[in-house]
């Protein structure tokens, strides 16, 4: 699925048409035609001078910024994939408050070494998330920058007051539950990062990326799980705190805690981890349950809901409760399979250090 012609692929270009060659006014016309501009709730679409649209709910809005170098490689994040996860990340940032995203912005910054070719990559990628979560475009900014590329994406969605998840509201004995499965990004981001390497030693050698997809999928294409959102609604549950899986889990349950004022326990043998994710972080002699703590961009949502709804939630394939809260004092806590307790530490990715944590 992760085709490796993508490796370095923005210097491959066959084509490439330098963006002054366009104009910016050119430019914008060109990468936003093959967008859905309109829609019902659509006043004035995208090409004015603003954009104006209906809201008679409550409105949601979030804002995320990617800068190259700190959020993403280029050298192995292919530019389709890049503006694919851009949309992704905040429309994720709106399902984690348990609301439904509309509209997104997109704002980027590029040098000169950007054909536009390249930036027609990523903006095919970010309609195709448009497309896939049906979500409109609204508006944006473009500038020029001297050195890497910068991405400020920001979302506007809707809630029912009634069902807007916070942090800050998880009580004691409230159930732990979270979608999917961890660790598979940071595990994706490994093995890009061990070809990278071997790719930079020797760039004869074709970075071997086999039997890695489900993985590699989860770093470079990763989803936002509205599905989720969705089936809580249909299932009559109300989420009684929620945050998305940015960090890594154990950043995310600081979040609850601190904001809720609780203390958390999970159940080290309830994380759900793919087999792929298990057996590469064997390869790398990681511990699976250290990748799903610490590793983040899973996307994944990490939610509490009360015991009385456990009911309607069990058996679901989708989610899994991994523990409970508990009062403040006893802090977060791992409980591994003999029934040892161990501090949860929260790493989470800083940015700020010069040496990753994560
Ligand atoms: P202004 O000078 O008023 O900011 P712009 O020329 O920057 O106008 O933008 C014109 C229209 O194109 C606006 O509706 C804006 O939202 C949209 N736009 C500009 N840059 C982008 C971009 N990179 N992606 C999407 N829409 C954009
Ligand atoms: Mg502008």
């Amino acid at each position: 699925m992760i085709n490796m012609r993508y490796f370095c692929s923005m210097f491959e270009n066959q084509e490439r048409t330098e963006i002054d060659q366009l104009g910016e006014f050119a430019l914008i016309e060109h990468l936003t035609a093959k967008f859905q501009l309109e829609n019902e709730g659509i006043i004035v679409p995208l090409g004015d001078d603003a954009a104006v649209f209906k809201s008679d709910e409550n409105t949601v809005y979030s804002t995320d910024m990617l800068v190259e170098g700190i959020h993403f490689d280029l050298s192995y994040v292919p530019l389709k994939h890049l503006g694919y996860k851009a949309a992704v990340v905040n429309i994720s940032d709106i399902a984690a408050m348990n609301a439904r995203c509309r509209y997104l912005s997109l704002n980027i910054a590029i040098s000169n070494r950007f054909s536009a070719e390249a930036l027609e990559e990523f903006y095919a990628g970010f309609s195709l998330a448009c497309e896939r979560y049906k979500v409109t475009l609204i508006g944006g900014d473009t500038s020029a920058s001297q050195s890497g590329m910068v991405i400020s994406v920001s979302a506007i969605g809707y809630a029912d007051e009634k069902r807007i998840a916070r942090r800050n509201s998880a009580k004691e004995n409230d159930l732990l539950i979270v979608s999917g499965d961890l660790g598979g990004a940071f595990m994706g981001l490994q093995v890009l990062e061990r070809e990278k390497a071997v790719f930079v030693d020797n760039p004869e050698i074709q970075p071997d990326l086999e039997g890695n997809d489900y993985i590699l999928e989860r770093q470079l294409k990763p989803e936002a799980r509205v599905d989720i959102v969705e089936m809580l609604e249909e299932l009559g549950v109300v989420p009684t705190s929620m945050i998305d899986i940015s960090d890594g889990l154990a950043s995310e349950c600081h979040h609850i805690a601190k904001q809720s004022e609780v203390g958390i326990a999970i159940y080290e043998e309830k994380i759900p981890i793919d087999p792929m994710t298990h057996s590469r972080a064997r390869d790398f002699e990681l511990d699976p349950t250290t990748c799903a703590l610490n590793g983040g961009e899973d996307y994944e949502l990490l939610f509490t809901v009360k015991q009385e709804d456990w009911d309607k939630i069990k058996g679901n394939p989708n989610m899994t409760a991994i523990g409970h809260i508990t009062d403040k004092n006893s802090g977060l806590q791992l409980i591994t399979q003999s029934g040892n307790s161990h501090p949860i530490e929260a790493q989470g990715w800083n940015h700020f250090s010069s040496e990753d944590e994560g």
